[in-house]
């Protein structure tokens, strides 16, 4: 066995369903009693019904929270912190909301209870990415990552069957990346396949029927895993790629990390054997039995969950993919096959035009 280094982030995890009722325990535990709840305007509901479970005893509730963190929105609800009195934030929502509370937290110091309802995964990670005049810069501090995170399946219960799709692809490329990142160790690595193992087997299922508790349970369990692989070693190429894209061309977050998985999984792969036998194993995509390429497993998946393929479907322009090329070879980073512009153009074109990873 090579010898490795691995950190466990701190934090407590409280999962299953019907959690959301452990909340007023939770506070009480910190001696926490004006929490400031957050939330997107898509999730009014699910804001108020936290504070219909702890009897209306919050200090206020923000509304607000949008994608990428910008930081005028923070700015505006650390007014309204501060006006309110919070000695808390509850962040209910998807990894957008999930930033907000990060963003306040690691500025005041506030702690930070995060209640996930989607599958990115940003609530066991350290990092936050912040947007400010249209430029996204991402920094990484132990005190930026949630102290408590409650799991509530009942949550995911209407999360609409394509962002369940896409964001559960998101989780699993959290764990793929996690298996050849530069310092993987074996821990990471068995979290990495459950993980992998878990939303494969359970997405589909999903999207044939949205309310199955026991898919539903299955992918939350997947998502937490996933995210506890992004949150402990660093990532490579596809999560770059990414990043680059979905900066500069303003494509949404999980549909571009679905597009993106096969083609830089397959991109990797010759660089990867050992890696890709594992994967092949640890998919376990309905109908694939017997069968353990892994490139083959997520096109299966990707066919199952009916999501949409190509980048231009998203607006990408085709002469955008020159200049994603570019940036994407513009700042070097690790990845386990050498980084060549064309055959990331290449990479980018195969995205862009929504054609099958080989
Ligand atoms: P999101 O939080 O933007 O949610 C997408 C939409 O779905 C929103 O309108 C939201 O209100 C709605 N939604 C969420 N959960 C729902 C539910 N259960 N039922 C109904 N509607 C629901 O999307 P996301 O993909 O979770 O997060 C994306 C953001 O998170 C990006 O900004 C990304 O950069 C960031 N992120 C950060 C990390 C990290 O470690 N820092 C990790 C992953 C993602």
């Amino acid at each position: 066995m090579e010898p490795f280094e691995y950190n466990a982030n701190p934090g407590r995890v409280v999962f299953g369903s019907g959690t959301l009722k452990r909340l007023s325990d939770e506070l009480a535990r910190q001696k926490l009693s004006a929490p400031l709840l957050l939330s997107t305007p898509q999730q009014v509901d699910q804001a108020n019904s936290l504070k219909d479970v702890l009897s209306g005893k919050i200090a206020g509730v923000f509304t607000e929270a949008t994608m990428h963190t910008p930081t005028h929105v923070t700015e505006k609800a650390l007014e309204y912190a501060k006006q309110t009195g919070a000695d808390c934030v509850v962040a209910i929502g998807g990894g957008s909301t999930t930033g907000l509370g990060k963003a306040i937290s690691v500025r005041t110091g506030l702690p930070h209870i995060c209640i996930p309802t989607t599958y990115a995964g940003s609530e066991m990670t350290p990092i936050l990415g912040e947007t400010a005049e249209g430029k996204k810069t991402t920094r990484t501090d132990p005190k930026i990552l949630p102290g408590t995170v409650i799991y509530d399946v009942d949550l995911t219960m209407t999360l609409p069957p394509g962002l369940s799709a896409t964001s559960g692809v998101n989780a699993i490329a959290h764990s793929i990346e996690a298996l050849y990142a530069k310092n993987t160790n074996p821990i990471v690595s068995l979290l990495a396949l459950e993980g992998i193992s878990a939303l494969t087997s359970s997405l589909p299922a999903i999207v044939e029927d949205p309310r199955s508790v026991p898919a539903r349970q299955k992918a939350l369990y997947g998502a937490w895993l996933c995210g506890t692989c992004l949150g402990s070693v660093g990532m490579a190429l596809h999560h770059k790629l990414c990043h680059t894209l979905g900066g500069s061309f303003n494509l949404p977050h999980a549909e571009t990390h679905t597009i993106v998985l096969p083609h830089a999984l397959a991109y990797n792969a010759p660089a990867i054997p050992e890696v890709m036998q594992k994967l092949g194993q640890a998919f376990k995509v309905p109908g694939m039995e017997g069968e353990q390429d892994a490139i083959k497993g997520i096109n299966l998946l990707l066919t199952k969950l009916k999501v949409k393929r190509g980048l231009k479907e998203f607006g990408m322009k085709e002469e955008d993919i020159d200049k994603a090329a570019e940036i994407a070879v513009s700042n070097p980073y690790y990845n386990p096959r050498p980084v060549e512009k064309d055959r990331i153009r290449e990479l980018i074109r195969r995205a862009w035009a929504g054609e099958e990873a080989r």
